[in-house]
């Protein structure tokens, strides 16, 4: 599930948005003024943050631009107010990734959110190597490296390890696996789920008999934890 964070002092905007935003099924947590947005940007591990501009302590501006400097890449949507042009141009500039106007409506955030997301989810997984356990992956190369050297994986293994860190630290059902890897066309059993997270484990973790990246989450599924 995609972590949005909502930084919004007008409660009912706020309000308004985390309703609708979960309604979509996002998770969506809170915060109320540019500090407490900023010190989440920095601790959370959010997906996507919805900044407005104008809030108490800390603009949105500054939230951003303090959030870049020290490298943090979350995706950011400036809300800004109407008449604000020149400042959405100096938004984008300090790394805002878009910017809606207010008022603004349900469906035209939505769109921009989705993508966002996407855009998002491309850099990340598309343009560079992620660590996770001890593997190397690129998953738009379909490689994976171990102590440097390359590791053999099936497209499979790679399209269920992508799955899993695009929901990073969310807990992933076998039959979500099975609908969304194998899809209803083939009949695979969750026991094939489980032989798969076996071969994974085998080339990420570092005690597969022990794990600790590709978590069992019992009677359910698995989780892959990534920070
Ligand atoms: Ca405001």
């Amino acid at each position: 599930m995609k972590r949005i964070l909502i930084v919004e002092d007008e409660p009912n905007m706020r309000l308004g948005l985390k309703d609708n935003l979960e309604f979509e099924g996002y998770q969506v947590e809170l915060a109320t003024d540019g500090k407490q947005g900023l010190s989440e940007i920095e601790n959370g591990d959010y997906h996507l943050v919805l900044l407005d501009v104008m809030l108490p302590e800390m603009s949105g501006f500054d939230v951003c631009k303090i959030a870049r400097e020290q490298g943090i890449k979350t995706p950011i949507i400036l809300l800004t107010a109407k008449g604000e042009e020149i400042d959405k141009v100096l938004g984008l500039e300090l790394g805002a990734d878009d910017y809606v106007t207010k008022p603004f409506g349900l469906r035209e955030l939505l769109a921009r959110i989705k993508a966002v997301l996407r855009r998002g989810n491309d850099l990340d997984a598309d343009t560079k190597e992620i660590s996770i356990g001890r593997m190397w992956v690129n998953f738009s190369a379909y490689s994976g490296k171990v102590d440097g050297e390359p590791v053999k994986m099936s497209h499979k293994e790679f399209e269920i390890l992508k799955y899993l860190w695009e929901n990073r630290n969310d807990t992933v059902s076998r039959y979500q696996l099975l609908e969304d890897i194998w899809g209803y066309s083939e009949q695979p059993t969750t026991r094939t789920v489980d032989n798969f997270i076996l071969k994974l484990r085998q080339k990420i973790e570092a005690n597969p008999e022990d794990p600790q990246v590709i978590l069992t989450v019992h009677g359910v599924g698995y989780k892959l934890l990534h920070h």
